[in-house]
Formats: C-alpha cells, sequence, structure tokens
C-alpha cells in the first residue's frame, strides 16, 4: 500500500524531533494538555521491548523485529527507521486517515523518519526540541534510569548525529524551563 497525496489532506500533520533525553516526551504530553490545542500523537510500531509502564496500543505497539520486517515490507509505513539497535515506525493508515478526517496528528519520531516525513508530506511542521547543552542531555538521560550505561552512551553519540539536522526543522525549541517549552509547542499545535 503506498498512499499518495499527504500534502492535500484537510488535517495538519506534526513532527517532532530530537535527543532521546531531550524531554520530547514530557514537553508533548503538557503541551497536549495545554487549552485549545486539538491533537493527539501517532502511536507507532517498534521492536523494542516495552519499558515498566509502557503499555501495548498505547505508547507503542511491540512488535517482534520479524514482525515489523512483515509490516515495513508490505508498504504499510508512513516512514521507519533503525535506532540503537531497534526498528520505529508510523503505521502509515491511521495517520492518512485522521488526516483526511481534518484531525492534528503528532508524529514524535528520530531525524531519519523525519526525512523520510519530509519527501512525504513537505507541508507538515517540523519541531525540534533540544536541551540548552550537551551536559544537560546526558544528566537527564542518566537521572532517567531507563537505559544501561552502554545504551545512554550510544544515546548520546546518537545525539551528535541528530543536532546536525536540527536545521532542517522550522523550529527548535529549548527545553530548560519545561512549562515555557510546553507552551511555545502548544502555540505551534494551536496555530499549524
Ligand atoms: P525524551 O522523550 O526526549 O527521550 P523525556 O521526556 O523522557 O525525554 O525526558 C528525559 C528526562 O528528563 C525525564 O526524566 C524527564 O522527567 C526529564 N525532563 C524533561 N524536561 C525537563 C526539564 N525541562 N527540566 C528538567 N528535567 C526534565
Ligand atoms: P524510545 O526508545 O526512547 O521510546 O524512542 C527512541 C527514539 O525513537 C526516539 O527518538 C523516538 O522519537 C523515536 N521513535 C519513536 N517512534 C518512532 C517512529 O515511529 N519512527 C521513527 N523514525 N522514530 C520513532
Amino acid at each position: 500500500m503506498w498512499i499518495h497525496g499527504w500534502g492535500e489532506l484537510p488535517g495538519r500533520l506534526f513532527v517532532v524531533s530530537g535527543p532521546s533525553g531531550s524531554g520530547k516526551t514530557t514537553v508533548l504530553r503538557l503541551a497536549l494538555e495545554r487549552p485549545g490545542v486539538h491533537a493527539r500523537l501517532s502511536v507507532s510500531a517498534t521492536s523494542r521491548p516495552p519499558r515498566p509502564g509502557e503499555v501495548a496500543g498505547r505508547e507503542y505497539i511491540f512488535l517482534s523485529p520479524e514482525e515489523f520486517a512483515r509490516i515495513r515490507d508490505a508498504g504499510q509505513l508512513l516512514e521507519w527507521a533503525s535506532y540503537n539497535g531497534n526498528l520505529y515506525g508510523t503505521p502509515a493508515a491511521p495517520v492518512f486517515e485522521a488526516l483526511q478526517r481534518g484531525e492534528r496528528i503528532v508524529l514524535e519520531i528520530e531525524t531519519q523518519g523525519a526525512m523520510q516525513v519530509r519527501d512525504r508530506a513537505p507541508t507538515a511542521r517540523f519541531i525540534f526540541i533540544d536541551t540548552p547543552d550537551f551536559d544537560t542531555l546526558a544528566q537527564r538521560l542518566r537521572a532517567r534510569a531507563t537505559e544501561t550505561d552502554e545504551q545512554v552512551h550510544q544515546r548520546l553519540v546518537t545525539a551528535r548525529h541528530e543536532r546536525d539536522l536540527a536545521h532542517c526543522y522550522d523550529v527548535r525549541i529549548i527545553n530548560d524551563d519545561l512549562n515555557r517549552a510546553a507552551d511555545e509547542l502548544a502555540s505551534i499545535l494551536r496555530a499549524g
């Protein structure tokens, strides 16, 4: 299945990226609860195992690498990427149908996938969330304590590459003060 015409749909597509630990999830959750924000997150598929507290179908659709490859090879993903050894992708049909209904949909995805969306849906709005500096990123990742030291190290190496693509985004939000960052994102999601 290859869907054409993403740019001509009545809804609005937003792509939010940023290094792991920059606070994307936290800022987005707050922004989506701000008054007047009528947008919702797309649920991605991933081959990574669930973290404690994550619920299948809510945070992610959790698949085996084989199941992921099957839906990817059947053309069912709007974009996909391999990130730190795991596969991640956006199921195309639910997003397309929501945009057809005029909804506002947010993809929280890494940079390789975001560049694929830019090719297929150039009218989407691209937002990059970052920390004020690299040390803050390292501190937040270690404090979150959801990855091993080796995984944190890998995410920090990846973060440097992700930053190199920040200039491809329409807006860069620095997540130092959480509430201010959420307000900034909320105003983008309202306006589109
Ligand atoms: P991401 O989704 O980008 O990987 P998270 O939203 O999980 O990042 O945030 C990483 C960690 O940083 C979490 O423990 C979160 O509570 C914390 N955090 C997020 N934003 C801020 C902020 N503005 N100030 C301090 N800590 C923050
Ligand atoms: P995490 O394992 O921390 O949940 O996510 C790791 C990275 O994968 C994050 O940068 C997140 O934004 C990204 N990600 C989540 N879902 C998708 C997706 O569907 N496609 C792509 N390309 N990246 C995703």
